[in-house]
């Protein structure tokens, strides 16, 4: 393979969603402090996940990837960050017991600050006025404030980014292997407002199982580590070129580039044109790495980005991620696995119910229906299913709050009800009770 290309090398082939930044000197300034900074992951870290992704692509395991569409600074928070994580621990404990499978735990966190825009611009009524600014691009480029001065991108920002997915990770591996993800823990992750949902009290049973389970087990002197701790591994898409590219480093133990911003990072639909500089980027670094595939996505195009981005063909080196849209995926997916199968092409193949279900609800909302995702994720195992592949896990967009962005759901909120408590600075997300059942609904299919 040729060398580690540099930063002008890659915006020299055109990088797609890129901020234009006004002063080229403090852009320069920012990308060399980052470039001193520590790790956020090591390299041998990343080399286990791609171990783990290898058992999801073989059919022997299931991803779980979840967090915000866009993280925030103010969101770095000890509460934020435990919510998260502990209806991740949640959802991986039903999918795990309930679908009786490994899974694969994964967050969309510690670095997801960076957006793609399908317009560069946003406009808004103001008091009958039509203005029209930059498009907020996510807090690594802009301000979310709808004023001109906040949504100048500025680069000062992309040491923000770096400090704060440092705060989140720091925290995130504190708790997951400082007693947090204890299974004996199982019960208190089951708190306030879920406990009582129709999802949270079934979720009480499977914990009731899993205390008998273990009780049984130390009972008879086993008392495996296994209980005590989880991994878990952080993933963002890498958007911006100055920042992925300041974050990547030479591995002294195998002399090759890994991006030490996060475990797993993954190409966009928006930036995955072969010749681009994305997939020149990603080609190069040694991560395990995803490719979100959507509706106009051909056989082979996923061929010809295969062969591009994991010519060696090792597996859990490579993830595709679909988002075709609950009424697409049926016809969609099928001609994209069975060729890619067909060609003996190793990936893990993933679903994101999310990208493909996104609409504007009359209250002006942009929103998702919980029962398009749920048809989304069904679709992809019905697929799967017909063609004896397998269906590898599921990328959702949630928090561990009580927000109010995707419609139905056990709470049944509906169009009017998305205005209690709408809080995401892009896409909507699941809230806490939503991510549950949609687990158990996940583990029901696991188990067909
Ligand atoms: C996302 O994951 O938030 C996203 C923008 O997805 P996609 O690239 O699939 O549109
Ligand atoms: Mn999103």
């Amino acid at each position: 393979m040729s060398s580690f290309p540099d930063l002008a090398a890659l915006h020299a082939i055109g990088a797609a969603q890129q901020p234009t930044y006004p002063d080229a000197a403090a852009v320069d300034a920012a990308v060399a402090r980052l470039r001193r900074m520590p790790p956020l992951v090591f390299a041998g870290e990343c080399d286990d996940l791609t171990a783990k992704m290898a058992a999801v692509s073989r059919g022997e395991a299931f991803l779980l990837q979840g967090g915000d569409c866009a993280e925030t600074f103010d969101g770095v928070t000890a509460e934020n960050v435990r919510n998260k994580l502990r209806v991740l621990l949640q959802m991986a404990v039903v999918l795990t017991y309930a679908g009786s499978v490994p899974v694969v735990k994964l967050g969309r966190l510690a670095g997801q600050y960076a957006k793609p825009r399908s317009s560069d611009l946003e406009t808004r009524e103001i008091d009958g006025e039509k203005i029209t600014l930059p498009a907020y691009r996510g807090d690594a480029v802009n301000g979310f404030d709808f004023t001109e001065a906040s949504r100048i991108p500025d680069p000062q920002r992309l040491l923000d980014v770096y400090n704060s997915s440092a705060a989140t990770l720091n925290l995130v591996r504190a708790f997951v292997t400082g007693g947090y993800a204890d299974l004996r823990q199982v019960h208190e992750w089951n708190t306030d407002f879920v406990r009582t949902s129709a999802a949270g009290q079934r979720y009480e049973q499977v914990a009731a199982e899993i205390d008998r389970a273990m009780s049984f087990m130390r009972a008879i002197g086993a008392d495996p580590q296994e209980l005590r701790r989880v991994d878990f591994h952080s993933s963002h898409e890498a958007l911006l070129m100055e920042y992925e590219h300041a974050m990547t480093r030479i591995d002294s133990r195998t002399d090759e580039p890994y991006n030490v911003s996060g475990h797993f990072v993954w190409i966009g639909e928006r930036t995955r044109q072969l010749d681009g500089a994305h997939v020149e980027y990603f080609r190069h670094i040694r991560n395990p790495i995803g490719c979100k595939l959507g509706p106009t996505a051909t056989a082979d195009d996923a061929l010809d980005l295969a062969a591009k981005l994991n010519p060696d063909n090792t597996p859990g080196r490579l993830t595709f991620i679909t988002r075709f849209g609950a009424s697409k995926i049926r016809d969609g997916l099928p001609q994209l696995v069975e060729k890619v199968t067909a060609e003996g092409v190793n990936v893990a193949w993933v679903c994101d119910p999310m990208h493909g279900n996104t609409f504007e609800s009359s209250t002006g909302y942009k929103t998702r229906r919980f029962d398009d995702v749920v048809d989304e994720v069904q679709g992809f195992f019905d697929v799967h299913r017909s063609l004896g592949t397998w269906p590898g896990g599921i990328l959702v967009e949630m928090t561990g709050d009580d927000v109010t962005e995707c419609i139905g759901g056990g709470e049944e909120i509906d169009e009017a009800g998305l205005a209690h408590r709408y809080e995401s600075v892009v896409d909507p997300r699941l809230n806490r009770v939503q991510s549950l059942e949609l687990a158990f609904l996940v583990a029901e299919m696991l188990r067909q």
